[in-house]
């Protein structure tokens, strides 16, 4: 059967329903990027774990293809299919913290930030990615990591249990010591072993942090400066380098928009006073354009409306690993940034290290963790004619900055195709991966992903 009787299946459920035709039903099947314009038969938006169980069945009874969504800001559009079954977690939103345990479990309608309010709310933090409108589900499976993953390390080394609905619709509660392997997949395998209904991640007492925006010229030793300052820095220090051109925006003087500037973001997760010693010499580096770094709260990190629900942009992306980003390397991919086609590029680097890298390779299903820096390169669509040059600028981009081995981090590939996968998966990690999916998922009913096929 490939089609759907959707009468049929609003009587199934007591979660919401969105069909063609519906109110909403266009905003169903908007992801953050643009560039997609998939039309699914139906989206359901299951009230509880067993409906999420139930629209799993639904997906094998019809044989239509079934995408699982949360935040919505997969950059390979793989939350939304056409003609398909969306399963939207968006109603599963309910929020338990226990503030002498440190711990939170957290159901995966809810966004990172969400639940870093919620947990701030008691003084506590938990490290998601850049963004607070990203799904906990999308950033969790896949790894996370953001402003707090050199001192706490990835939110996936913070998760200590997690509900998982499998693709034969049983409800497991998956931890160290039950359905290990399960549990061991679910942090960094992506969506490919089941629908996770909720996580129980580990909280740090965190009541403020020195962070925001340091708006800098983009001179090659600026850029290289800030790297390496950042990288040799306590590991409260995390930070995100972006070079790009300066947005328009109200604190940018006019003759500097449009110049390539370096848009740090920066987070000290630590006292202030030690916060400015550590942040000296990254803003003596050059005289900011514009310096937002203060003592704030955590959710401050993330401001409100950012992009806006009408921003949708289209891009080609690549991500990679860099072991040794040096002053040479950083000139050139300036110049290509300089003299890009697009309007719109972007080159980001962010130092890793710390926490992250004092986990096994072999913990959980992110085996990058001695690789110094993930680079990722963009370039902004105007139009799909524009395409192919700007996939391959970045790709040319991309080879300038890809040192030691190839690897990928799975939350930032978009289309890129099996190969890419198994860079995001190297060795003895696809080989374990594949074997779980065979246990809990061998028809690949997950497929909607960077896919791990099942290991025949
Ligand atoms: C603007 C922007 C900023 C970003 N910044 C960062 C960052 O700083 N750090 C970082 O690590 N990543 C970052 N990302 C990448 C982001 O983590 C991934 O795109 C992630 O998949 C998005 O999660 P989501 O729930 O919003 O996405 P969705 O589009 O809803 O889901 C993406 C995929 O994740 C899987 N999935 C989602 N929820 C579940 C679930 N509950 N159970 C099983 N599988 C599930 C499914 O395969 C789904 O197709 C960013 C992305 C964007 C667009």
């Amino acid at each position: 059967m490939t089609t759907i009787d959707v009468s049929a299946v609003r009587t199934r459920f007591t979660g919401q329903i969105v069909a063609p035709g519906d109110d909403g039903y266009d905003r169903a099947r908007t992801l953050f990027y643009g560039g997609f314009d998939p039309k699914p038969a139906v989206v359901i938006r299951p009230s509880d774990p067993a409906e999420v169980a139930g629209v799993i069945a639904l997906a094998r009874e019809t044989g239509l293809d079934l995408a699982v969504r949360c935040g919505g800001h997969s950059i390979a559009g793989h939350s939304v299919v056409d003609g398909g079954i969306v399963l939207d977690l968006a109603h599963l939103r309910a929020i338990a913290v226990d503030v002498d345990e440190r711990t939170v479990w957290a159901q995966t309608g809810l966004t990172a930030g969400d639940v870093t309010k919620a947990v701030a709310e008691r003084g506590l933090a938990i490290g998601f990615g850049d963004t607070g409108t990203v799904g906990i589900g999308g950033i969790t499976t896949g790894g996370g990591v953001g402003y707090l993953s050199r001192k706490y390390g990835m939110t996936i080394d913070n998760v200590l249990a997690a509900e998982v609905v499998t693709a034969d619709g049983q409800i497991l509660q998956v931890d160290a010591d039950s359905h290990p392997d399960l549990f061991w997949a679910v942090r960094g395998g992506g969506g490919n072993f089941g629908v996770v209904t909720r996580f129980k991640y580990q909280l740090h007492e965190l009541p403020e942090v020195v962070g925001g925006m340091l708006l800098l010229p983009a001179t090659p030793e600026v850029v290289h400066g800030f790297i390496r300052e950042a990288a040799a820095a306590p590991e409260e220090l995390s930070v995100i380098v972006n070079v790009m051109p300066a947005p328009p925006m109200p604190f940018v003087p006019e003759h500097v928009r449009g110049s390539l500037v370096v848009l740090g973001l920066v987070c000290y997760a630590g006292p202030a006073e030690e916060g400015a010693k550590v942040l000296a010499p990254i803003r003596a580096l050059a005289e900011p354009i514009a310096d937002f770094v203060r003592p704030i709260t955590y959710p401050e990190m993330f401001p409100e409306g950012e992009g806006g629900e009408e921003f949708h942009p289209t891009a080609a992306s690549r991500t990679l690993f860099a072991d040794e980003l040096d002053l040479p390397r950083i000139t050139q991919i300036l110049e290509r940034l300089r003299t890009a086609p697009a309007p719109m590029r972007v080159t980001q680097f962010r130092p890793l290290g710390g926490a992250i890298s004092r986990v096994a390779d072999d913990a959980t299903a992110y085996a990058h963790r001695g690789r110094a820096f993930m680079v990722n390169v963009a370039s902004f669509l105007d139009g799909p004619d524009t395409r192919a040059e700007r996939e391959q600028w970045v790709l040319d981009t991309a080879a300038i900055a890809e040192n030691g081995a190839p690897g990928a981090y799975v939350n930032f590939l978009g289309d890129d195709g099996p190969a890419r996968a198994r860079e995001a998966y190297p060795g003895a990690t696809w080989e374990r991966l594949t074997q779980v999916k065979r246990q809990y998922d061998p028809d690949n009913l997950f497929h909607r992903n960077v896919n791990i096929p099942p290991a025949s």
